[in-house]
């Protein structure tokens, strides 16, 4: 349990079993002492922060694992949970040299969960002592917002996070599957960067608690990560109504709410293809439900989610029923009895009908809506056609040159480690900025 942030017991979340185990000290010298030590390793070219892998994973082969977190932390301070979420069959792990002998890869996520559980956090890095003027608020309290603000932290800043939830942590301790990170691990992570001098403000939503002008006149500069929005709806007739959920809404609760269970529901639909729909589909299946349709409205071949990750939904049960669209939530009274579906062709629904799927509980996962009223609110700031801020990819200083951004709210839904690498980047611009004079100035 952490020390600041009560998580209640015996939320569903704490049923799953970690997917990649941590290492013994021998396992982890043994993994180490495979590594090549490449050079110009394409491990760390697919990495988004650049993370020198073959010097942590020396480290850990000469039993340096103080160092080799250092070196972990240095280039990305959510190091942690990145560890254990990022996709490393798809980033490091899968551009490693052995892949081109036909051997299993460096296990590199897993040693540097190794080197983070046991070499400390991010109070082993260095940092300014000389307290910087100015004044910075940050918009969320998710990866993107918690790597900016740690590393303003080093700078020698005093920042603040505004978090509309009650937790911190963002998707890392409401969204992410269970199996790879439980909050309580999130949250430690969150105390390991609030430690290095961070104010948190829970339960303060910005449009509502305080407007964007409140916000800017409180502070020289502003991040805004406030992530996506609110799960994308069918609009089809029935939907309206109990048993029907988003599922980042769904994942929530069985993360972080201890009232929440599925009792009485042995049949569940996701409808979707991508990562969160087949995460959704395991954490059903991994919660006992017996039968879990995953209804897709093209083939296999062009699900959006990761190969691996609906590999392993099909091998644990989950059944995909390809080329189907939801026309229609069918009720009994309020209650949810089922979904109508049709045949689609590109996508769409032709007029085929193609029966009716009785059903206890249907999830949605067919996208995440913008927080575009929320980024316009801010004076000077502007989205793109598809919702996502405008701003540097280099800096994530957006129009306003007060306003800076990154996360998903800037790459529409990416990974962590690409809010990580955006927080950090957003984080030394506003210090330039503030070194500078400040933008009132
Ligand atoms: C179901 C799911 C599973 C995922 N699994 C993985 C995975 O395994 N590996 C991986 O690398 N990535 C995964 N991701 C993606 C990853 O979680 C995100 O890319 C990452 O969390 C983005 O960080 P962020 O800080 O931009 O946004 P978020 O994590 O969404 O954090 C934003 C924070 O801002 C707060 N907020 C929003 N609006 C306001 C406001 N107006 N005022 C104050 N606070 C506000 C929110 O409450 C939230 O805490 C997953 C995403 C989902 C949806
Ligand atoms: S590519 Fe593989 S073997 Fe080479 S340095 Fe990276 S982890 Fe080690």
């Amino acid at each position: 349990m952490t020390e600041r942030f009560d998580l209640p017991a015996g939320r569903l979340e704490t049923r799953f079993s970690d997917k990649a185990p941590a290492l013994s000290e021998s396992e982890a010298r043994r993994e180490a002492a495979r590594c090549l030590y490449c050079f110009d390793a394409p491990c760390i070219r697919s990495c988004p922060t650049s993370i020198d892998i073959p010097t942590f994973i020396r480290k850990i082969a000469t039993g340096n694992l103080r160092g080799s977190a250092r070196t972990i932390l240095s280039a990305n301070l959510l190091g942690a949970s990145c560890a254990r979420v990022c996709p490393v069959e798809v980033l490091c792990e899968g551009s490693c040299v052995y892949h081109d002998d036909g051997q299993p890869p460096i296990a590199i996520g897993r040693l540097q969960r190794h080197a983070m559980d046991h070499g400390g956090g991010p109070e082993l890095l260095p940092r300014l002592n000389a307290a910087r003027p100015g004044s910075i608020g940050l918009v969320g309290g998710g990866p993107a917002s918690l790597a900016c603000a740690g590393q303003l932290a080093l700078l020698g800043h005093r920042p603040v996070i505004y978090e509309k939830r009650a937790l911190p942590g963002g998707l890392n301790t409401t969204g992410v599957a269970p199996y790879k990170l439980p909050a309580e691990d999130a949250l430690e992570e969150v105390e390991s960067i609030l430690a290095l001098g961070v104010d948190l403000e829970t339960g303060v939503e910005i449009g509502r608690d305080l407007t964007a002008e409140e916000v800017l006149a409180r502070h020289d500069a502003v991040f805004l990560g406030p992530g996506l929005g609110p799960d994308s709806r069918l609009r089809v007739p029935g939907e309206e109504g109990p048993g029907v959920l988003g599922a980042v809404e769904w994942i929530e609760r069985i993360k972080n709410d201890a009232s929440y269970s599925l009792e009485g529901i042995t049949q569940a639909v996701v409808v979707g293809g991508g990562n969160t729909a087949i995460d959704a589909a395991r954490e059903l299946r991994g919660l006992g439900v017996e039968t879990v349709y995953l209804l897709y409205r093209r083939s296999a071949a062009e699900m959006g989610a990761y190969r691996h990750e609906s590999d392993e939904a099909l091998r644990g049960g989950v059944v995909l029923v390809e080329d189907v669209v939801v026309t229609e939530v069918l009720r009994e009274g309020d209650a949810l009895s089922g979904v109508r579906l049709a045949e689609a062709q590109g996508g769409r629904a032709t007029d085929v009908e193609h029966g009716v799927l009785p059903t206890d509980l249907v999830l949605l996962a067919i996208g995440q809506s913008k927080l575009v009223e929320l980024a316009r609110s801010f004076p000077g700031v502007e989205v793109d056609d598809r919702g996502r801020i405008v701003a540097d990819p280099a800096t994530g200083r957006t129009g306003n040159p007060r306003v800076f951004t990154g996360g998903d709210a800037l790459n529409g839904g990416k990974e962590v480690v690409n809010a990580a690498h955006d927080g950090q980047a957003a984080a030394r611009a506003i210090d330039e900025l503030i070194r500078d004079g400040g933008p009132r100035g």
